[in-house]
C-alpha cells in the first residue's frame, strides 16, 4: 500500500457513494479496486473502515478512525445514552441536529399528566387547526420555531420498559416535582432510572400557583440528590411552572432547548431508518396499529419493517394529529398500519428492502428467543462477577430496599465501602419500601441485582424477576448481605443458599426444664416453627444464638411443628441465656 501522508478521517462504516465522493474519485473505479481486493460490493452497499482503509490506500490516502465514531467504547465506558448506538454506523458528517424527545417523569400526583396536558394545549392556543385529537403515545410542538418531541405516557414503567429491552427514546428527562410537596419517594426512583439511563434532567417545579408552594425547600432537596439548580450554581435547570394556570410553559420548552443543544441530539436523516415502538395495539378493523418514533433515516409509506418479531409493508403513515404523511424523519413520531403482529413498546424497528429479508431476520429472532429461553440469560451475583472478570461490566449494579430509612443508610454505607475496591459497586437506587415491578425492570435494564433488607418482594414482581431473570436477594442481617457481597467482589460467592423464614415467635417467659435447662415460652407471631429447622434468637438487632430447633413443645406434648397464635415450650441446646422480648426467627436454608 502506497501512502504520501495525505491523512483521510473516515468512519466506522461508509457507503462506497459516499466514500468515492469523500475521495473525489468515480464510484465505478472505486468498486473495481474493491473487487480486486476480493470484496464485491454496490455503489449503495457499507464497507467497514479497514476495508475502505485497504482501498483508499491504493489512492495514496492514509486512513484514520474519526474519533466521535467511537461510540460504542464510549458506551461501554458509560458516557453515551443508549441512542447513539443506533447510529454508531453512521458517517458522523452526515448527522444533523433532531429534535429533542422528552419524556415526562415524577411522583404520583405532582402534576405529569396535567403538564403533558398544558404543553399540548399550547400548541393549539397557538392557531393549529384542529389541534391534537387523538393520543397516539407522543406528540410534538414547536417553539421558536423548532420542534420537540413528547412522550405522552408518563411514568416510569413505560420509560423503563423500553430502556429492558435496550432501547431509549428519551433524550431528556423531565422530572416534575410538585412545589408543595417535594422530593418523593416516586421522584428519588425517577432520578434513579434517568441516571442510569445517562439521560440529562431537567426539573419542572409545578404547582407553584399553591399557597403552601415552597420551592426553596425543593432545591434544597434537589441538591441534596446531586441535582443542584443552576440558579445555585448547578447545572441542572428548574423551571418553577404551573401547570394549572398554564403559567411557565414556554420557559419550560425553551428550556428543553437549551438542554438539548448542550446535549448534541442527532440523527442522519438519510441513513438507515431505525427507531423504536412506543406502543402498539390490535384493532378490530385497521389491524395492528402502532406508534413509531424514528431516531435515524426518513419512514417512507411502503417501507418494508421489521419490528421486534412483527414485520410488513407499511401502508399507511399519519402523524400525531392523524394527518396522513409520506414520509417522517428523526424525532418523529408516527402512527402505522400494517404490520402482522403486535410488537412490544420498546421494540427497536428497522426498515429492511424487502419483504423476503424481512421474514427472514423475524425468523432469525424467533429461533434466538426459543435457544434463548432454554438458556435462559440470569443476572446473577455470580454470572455478574464473572461478567466484570471478564472485563464485560465495570462493575457491580445494585438496587437496594430495606425496611425503614434507619436501616437504609447504614447499609448504604456499607455497600459504598466495599465499593472502594478494584470493582466499582454502583447503588442505582435505595429506597425504603417492599421490591416492586419498577424495582425489577429497573434492575432488568441496567443490569442489576436487587438488595432486599427486612423487606418483601411483592408477588408481581417475584414473578417478573423470574421471567426477566434477574436476582433478587432478601437478607434480614446486614453482615450476611455485606458478606455476600464482599464475596462476590471477591469471586468467591458460593454455590447460592437462600434463607427462608418458616416463622417468628416472641419469648414471652422462661422456665427451666430438668431436661433442657433453660426453655423460652413462646408465642407464634406468624408463620410456624418446625422441628429440625435452624433457630436463631434476635435481641433487638443483636443475634445472641444460633443454631437447630431441636425441642418444640405444645403444652405437654412434644410437636413437629407449631403454627402462628399457638404457644410454645422451645429450647435450646447449651444456651441458656434466654430473656423475655427476644424474638425468635425460625428458617431454612435451601
Ligand atoms: P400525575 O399523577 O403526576 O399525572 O398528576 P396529575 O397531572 O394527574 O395531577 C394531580 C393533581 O394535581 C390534579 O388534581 C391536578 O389538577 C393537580 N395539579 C396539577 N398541576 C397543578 C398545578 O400546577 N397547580 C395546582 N394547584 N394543581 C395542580
Amino acid at each position: 500500500m502506497s501512502s504520501n501522508g495525505n491523512k483521510l478521517e473516515l468512519p466506522a462504516n461508509i457507503v462506497i457513494r459516499d466514500l468515492a465522493q469523500k475521495i473525489e474519485k468515480s464510484p465505478i473505479d472505486l468498486i473495481k479496486k474493491l473487487m480486486t481486493n476480493g470484496v464485491m460490493a454496490t455503489i449503495n452497499q457499507t464497507v467497514d473502515f479497514d476495508t475502505a482503509a485497504i482501498v483508499v490506500g491504493e489512492y495514496g490516502f492514509e486512513a484514520v478512525l474519526e474519533a466521535s465514531d467511537d461510540l460504542a467504547t464510549k458506551e461501554e465506558a458509560g458516557e453515551v445514552p443508549l441512542w447513539r448506538q443506533l447510529i454508531a454506523g453512521e458517517d458522523s458528517s452526515q448527522l444533523k441536529p433532531r429534535p429533542p424527545v422528552v419524556t415526562i417523569l415524577g411522583h404520583v400526583d405532582h402534576g405529569k399528566t396535567s403538564l403533558l396536558d398544558a404543553i399540548r394545549s399550547t400548541e393549539v392556543a397557538a392557531g393549529e387547526a384542529g389541534g391534537i385529537t387523538q393520543h397516539i403515545g407522543a406528540y410534538q410542538v414547536e417553539k421558536k420555531g423548532r420542534l420537540i418531541t413528547f412522550l405522552d405516557t408518563p411514568g416510569h414503567a413505560a420509560f423503563t420498559q423500553m430502556r429492558a429491552r435496550g432501547a431509549q427514546g428519551a433524550d431528556i428527562v423531565v422530572l416534575v416535582v410538585a412545589a408543595d410537596d417535594g422530593v418523593m419517594p416516586q421522584t428519588r426512583e425517577a432520578i434513579a432510572h434517568a441516571k442510569a439511563a445517562r439521560v440529562p434532567i431537567m426539573v419542572a417545579l409545578n404547582k407553584i400557583d399553591k399557597a403552601n408552594a415552597n420551592p426553596d425547600r425543593v432545591k434544597q432537596q434537589l441538591a441534596e440528590l446531586e441535582l443542584v439548580p443552576d440558579d445555585w450554581g448547578g447545572s441542572t435547570m428548574v423551571v418553577p411552572v404551573s401547570a394549572k394556570q398554564n403559567q411557565g410553559i414556554e420557559d419550560l420548552l425553551e428550556g428543553i432547548l437549551l438542554v438539548a443543544d448542550s446535549n448534541d441530539i442527532k440523527a442522519n436523516p438519510n441513513g438507515k431508518v431505525i427507531g423504536t415502538v412506543i406502543e402498539a395495539e390490535l384493532d378490530k378493523s385497521k389491524g395492528v396499529l402502532a406508534t413509531l418514533l424514528v431516531q435515524n433515516g426518513t419512514l417512507e409509506s411502503g417501507d418494508n419493517v421489521v419490528a421486534g418479531i412483527a414485520h410488513g409493508k407499511l401502508r399507511a403513515i399519519t402523524d400525531y394529529k392523524g394527518k396522513p404523511i409520506k414520509k417522517a424523519g428523526p424525532s418523529t413520531p408516527v402512527a402505522v398500519m400494517g404490520l402482522s403482529d403486535v410488537p412490544s413498546a420498546g421494540d427497536i424497528f428497522q426498515v429492511v428492502k424487502t419483504d423476503k429479508e424481512a421474514r427472514a431476520i423475524v425468523q432469525e429472532r424467533l429461533e434466538a428467543i426459543k435457544t434463548q429461553s432454554q438458556i435462559r440469560k440470569k443476572v446473577s451475583l455470580e454470572d455478574l462477577f464473572a461478567n466484570v472478570q471478564a472485563g464485560e461490566a465495570k462493575g457491580l449494579n445494585l438496587i437496594v430496599k430495606a425496611d425503614v430509612q434507619g436501616s437504609l443508610e447504614p447499609i448504604v454505607t456499607e455497600l459504598n465501602k466495599l465499593g472502594e475496591g478494584e470493582i466499582g459497586l454502583h447503588i442505582l437506587h435505595a429506597e425504603t419500601g417492599n421490591i416492586g415491578n419498577n424495582d425489577v425492570m429497573l434492575a432488568s435494564a441496567s443490569k442489576a441485582i436487587i438488595i432486599g433488607f427486612n423487606v418483601q418482594a411483592d408477588v408481581d414482581a417475584r414473578r417478573m424477576a423470574e421471567k426477566e431473570g434477574v436476582d433478587l436477594r432478601l437478607y434480614e442481617i446486614i453482615y450476611r448481605m455485606t458478606e455476600d457481597i464482599e464475596k462476590a467482589l471477591k469471586g468467591m460467592l458460593e454455590p447460592k443458599l437462600v434463607e427462608r423464614t418458616l416463622g417468628r415467635a416472641q419469648v414471652l417467659q422462661v422456665f427451666t426444664a430438668s431436661k433442657f435447662g433453660r426453655v423460652a415460652g413462646c408465642k407464634v407471631t406468624d408463620g410456624e416453627l418446625r422441628r429440625g429447622a435452624k433457630v436463631r434468637l434476635q435481641r433487638g438487632a443483636d443475634i445472641v444464638y444460633e443454631g437447630d430447633l431441636s425441642s418444640l413443645r405444645h403444652e405437654k406434648d412434644d410437636v413437629k411443628e407449631i403454627r402462628q397464635g399457638f404457644e410454645c415450650g422451645v429450647g435450646f441446646k447449651s444456651f441458656n441465656d434466654i430473656q423475655p422480648g427476644d424474638m425468635l426467627v425460625c428458617y431454612i436454608v435451601e
